[in-house]
């Protein structure tokens, strides 16, 4: 069968293969690919930056967020042939650790978790794949193309499930929140924004294309330019999408009281200047808190399948600005103005 895979590790080294079908050790179900969704993570892997084969194999298949078609399933399971699943990006570490055995792997304590198609797992970008029928999240068959969302999607609902947990103020809600990144995480935290009715708004660097349109689609507020601009709006929460230090460096400069600071964006190493002792006296004065998130576990894949099933569906099909055929792969990693979500068509 055909597999996008990459020699971890080794600037772009990708290609389609010819690989064998899945061992049925990967688990009982299999699946047969149907959409791939394609993320910056996945850039990194193929620039070399990240990525880890699975044991006693040079190259990794690559990609995470996965929709598929089941094959076969066993009766045990809720599964059925002919149900669309995605796959459950990271396993649990084989210790366990205690946050893996309690199922928050997301939450893993000694980083020998593995993830599909990033580290020490095969990826879903393949014909057909395998895993364990607790690792397949069924998906509403009628959301057509759109369950390829629902991994970033649950990577978002982690990061406001951890948010709400850690707001403290339990009679007065948090009100205003800013999004900085309009990408696929960006939009999706603002949706999750607005479906818990906060006034959300989103920065990002870009003032045209798709993203203004989506964002004010939504109810929200956009807003591009300097993020030094927005040092008047003191959101109660900020989740932060851009990985960018300078971006950070902003978010970071100015803390409402009581706010909470979610950075879930990974970027450049580069520095940026901050002012240390600044920051230190914003948060203690301010009761704030900064956390990072990662990753989602089953219980956050549910909710981010609840708040699809209550967006909009013509505005996530504006999400997905790209579809390419498999045989074209690689041109669904290149980066084209306009990108939101780029997939890749299996089927
Ligand atoms: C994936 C996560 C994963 C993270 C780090 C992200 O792109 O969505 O599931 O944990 O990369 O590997």
């Amino acid at each position: 069968m055909r597999a996008i895979t990459v020699l971890p590790e080794t600037p772009n080294s990708i290609r389609l293969d010819d690989v064998p079908e899945p061992p049925s050790t990967d688990g009982a179900v299999l699946v047969q690919a149907l959409t791939l969704g394609v993320c910056g993570t996945d850039r990194e892997i193929i620039a070399g930056e990240f990525g880890e084969a699975p044991d006693g194999h040079d190259r990794l298949i690559l990609g995470h967020e996965s929709l598929g078609r089941v094959i076969a399933a066993p009766d045990e399971s809720d599964l059925a042939p002919g149900d669309h699943v995605v796959g459950i990006v990271r396993h649990p570490d084989p210790l366990p650790c205690p946050a893996c055995a309690s199922g928050q792997w997301d939450m893993c304590r000694n980083g020998q978790y593995t993830e599909h198609g990033i580290k020490g797992l095969n990826g879903f970008g393949a014909e057909r794949w395998r895993t364990p029928p607790e690792f397949a999240v069924k998906v509403d068959r009628s959301l057509g193309i759109l369950g390829v969302l629902l991994e970033p999607a649950s990577v978002v609902a982690k990061a406001w499930d951890h948010v709400d947990r850690v707001w403290r103020l339990e009679a007065a809600p948090p009100r205003r929140a800013l999004i900085t990144g309009a990408g696929p995480i960006g939009l999706l935290a603002a949706l999750m924004g607005m479906q818990r009715r906060h006034e959300v708004h989103v920065f990002d660097r870009n003032d045209e294309g798709p993203k203004p349109a989506l964002t004010r689609a939504l109810g929200a507020t956009y807003h591009s330019g300097a993020i030094e601009d927005l040092a008047s709006l003191m959101p109660d929460v900020v989740i932060e999408c851009t990985g960018a230090p300078t971006v950070i460096g902003a978010v970071l400069s100015r803390v409402a009281p009581d706010g909470v600071i979610c950075l879930a964006g990974v970027g450049g190493s580069h520095r940026a200047d901050f002012n240390m002792g600044l920051f230190n006296r914003n948060m203690v004065l301010n009761n704030g808190t900064v956390f990072g998130t990662v990753n989602a576990n089953l219980r956050h894949y549910q909710l981010a399948a609840a708040s699809l099933a209550r967006a909009d569906r013509a505005w996530l099909e504006r999400l997905i600005t790209r579809r390419v055929p498999l045989a074209r792969f690689s041109e669904a990693f290149e980066h084209r103005k306009d990108d939101i979500k780029v997939v890749i068509e299996f089927a």
